[in-house]
């Protein structure tokens, strides 16, 4: 029989959490019926940030999503974190596991899971840890393959950074396909719930999934999403999900046109070029920085000048302010030109 997740797009959608059996299972039904879903997840225990926030209703919920999965018909998914959670879980015959962002990000936990699902025939999706370490991801996807689970794929659920945006964590979808890179025989999910922190702006994230040709989409729906008790603000009723799922475009991954291939070897032509420019300026730019560091040691002064870098930031964002190039974009290239330059020169008053 053909996998689950052999499926295009695959579609997992159900509440943050099951927070009661009425609620898991009218959830599940409303959703098998837009005929777009092909699994139906619910958390029961929750990793929260914060003490004395709602952790999901734990073991008592595992017997809601059995439920949900009979009625609905739909294969049911949900977060374990520890060996005893797959043990409850799999008494209670749940299809599919995921392992959370925050037990991705800790080697002793995804130890101890890998070695409970050792052997298992069940799909088991790993989100991605919550900082920018690919090695992370890779090193708990090392973890289960030791453990022979043979059936793995990846859930992109975005970053936290530092800098705060309008989203919840930041997608860093270089991260991701460079995690693709590294294991294309994975299949790669996006999560643009936990990517977006709110429902407004996840249609535009879901596309954007879409057009770099990922494999299928967790999204979070509640039968009732302003009184869910946790995740409230990024739920989707099941109706709106459904009406989002309409809008998105899964487009082909290559196609046979003639006139299609022409225009784009001529953009990529282009576009190699510029590259190769924008690079041969930042020899140039970072050549100029290291003069700058033999005058700073010649005379004495220290690297950093606060008043100057920051006069170049400002100049830059507000010559720029309307070329299209977003500030989050201007401000990370900066910044690795700043810490370019400054290992540049630091390497000349090391007198490296
Ligand atoms: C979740 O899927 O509800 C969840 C807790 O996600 P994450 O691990 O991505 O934060
Ligand atoms: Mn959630």
């Amino acid at each position: 029989m053909e996998k689950i997740e052999s499926k295009r797009p695959l579609i997992i959608a159900g509440p943050c959490s099951a927070e009661s059996k009425e609620q898991t299972v009218n959830t599940a039904l409303a959703l098998a019926k837009t005929g777009k879903v092909d699994i139906f997840r619910a958390g029961i225990w929750k990793p929260r940030t914060k003490p004395n926030t709602f952790a999901g209703m734990g073991a008592e919920a595992l017997p809601w999503l059995s439920e949900a999965k009979r009625l609905s018909g739909l294969p049911v998914a949900t977060e374990v974190a520890t060996a005893q959670h797959i043990e409850e879980a799999a008494a209670h015959d749940i299809d599919v596991f995921w392992i959370g962002a925050r037990t991705t990000s800790n080697p002793f936990s995804m130890q101890e899971v890998a070695e409970s699902l050792r052997g298992t025939d069940k799909l088991v999706f790993v989100k991605n840890p919550i900082n920018s370490d690919i090695e992370l991801w890779l090193g708990a996807i090392e973890r289960l393959a030791q453990c022979n689970v043979k059936r793995i794929a990846l859930i992109h659920r975005g970053f936290s950074s530092y800098r705060a945006t309008i989203l919840r964590n930041a997608p860093m979808w270089h991260l991701a396909l460079e995690m693709r890179r590294r294991a294309p025989e994975l299949p790669m999910i996006c999560d643009p719930s936990h990517i977006c922190g709110r429902r407004d702006l996840i249609g535009d994230i879901a596309q954007q999934a879409a057009d770099l040709n990922y494999d299928g989409l967790m999204i979070e729906s509640h039968i009732s999403p302003e009184h869910a008790k946790s995740d409230a603000r990024q739920q989707l009723t099941p109706d709106a999900l459904n009406a989002l799922l309409n809008e998105i475009k899964w487009r082909l991954a290559e196609s046979d046109s003639a006139e299609f291939n022409v225009a784009i070897e001529e953009l990529r032509r282009r576009i190699d070029h510029i590259d190769g420019e924008i690079f041969q300026l930042l020899v140039e730019r970072m050549n100029a920085s290291e003069e700058i560091g033999y005058i700073k040691r010649d005379n004495n002064v220290m690297i950093l000048q606060s008043a100057r870098w920051d006069s170049i930031v400002n100049r830059t964002l507000s010559l720029h302010k309307e070329s299209g190039l977003s500030e989050e974009f201007l401000r990370t290239i900066l910044d690795a030109i700043h810490i370019e330059s400054i290992n540049r020169q630091n390497r000349v008053m090391k007198g490296e």
